[in-house]
């Protein structure tokens, strides 16, 4: 299947998350969840007014599933979902000007200036996974689409199966490496205390 490229700048971002040296890498499922409950917001304020939606404010959750022999780490949502126009736009591209800017500017070593201060969103799944796969379905589509990508070299989008409205994000985790340890983002106990750590303020389960 052919691969698609992504931008240039998006590129230089990806690069900065795959290489990361940042020590602080578990700020990456603050910004997963962030984006999961997003979604949710949406599909939720769209069903006080549109009744097909069919969906109570409890029905809302964020779901985060373990598979250790797999190495995968699974961020579920039913919230809005995307297209597969929508994954090209949303995941193809720096949401932050102001780290667009950055990569502009400055050398790979300053990266933690740039997750500091303007946080990177999605693509810093990259420190800690070295593939990701968003299989996502929209609000109103009964079609289902799959992102892949393994890094700065391209992603693929494919259609594919999804029962529910809704994004699965599924993070490969790394190997450990003599310096990064990611075996506890495979620990319950770990993303319970990253959970209260970072995403305490999130108001659906
Ligand atoms: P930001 O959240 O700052 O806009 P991100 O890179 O984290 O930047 O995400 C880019 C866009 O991708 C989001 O604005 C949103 O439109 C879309 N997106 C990301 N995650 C999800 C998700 N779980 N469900 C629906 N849309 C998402």
């Amino acid at each position: 299947m052919a691969k698609k490229q992504f931008r240039t700048e998006s590129k230089r971002i990806l690069d900065l998350m795959v290489n990361s040296i940042y020590t602080n890498k578990e700020i990456f499922l603050r910004e997963l969840i962030s984006n999961a409950s997003d979604a949710i917001d949406k599909l939720y304020f769209r069903s006080l007014t549109d009744q097909s939606v069919g969906m109570n404010r409890s029905d809302f959750a964020i779901d985060l599933a373990i598979d250790k022999d797999a190495r995968t780490l699974t961020v579920s949502d039913n919230g809005i979902g995307m297209t597969a126009e929508e994954l090209e736009k949303n995941l193809g591209t720096i949401a932050h000007s102001g780290s667009l800017d950055f990569t502009k500017n400055n050398e790979l070593s300053e990266e933690i200036d740039i997750i500091g201060q303007f946080g990177v969103g999605f693509y810093s799944a990259f420190m800690v996974a070295d593939r990701v796969t968003v299989v996502s379905r929209a609000y109103g589509s009964d079609e289902a689409w799959k992102w892949e990508s393994a890094g700065a070299d391209g992603y693929t989008l494919t259609a594919c199966e999804k029962e529910a409205v809704g994004t699965d994000i599924t993070l490969h985790i790394k190997d450990n490496t003599e310096d990064d340890d990611y075996d506890p983002y495979l620990e319950t106990y770990r993303l319970d205390e990253l959970g209260k750590k970072y995403s305490d303020y999130i108001h659906y389960p």
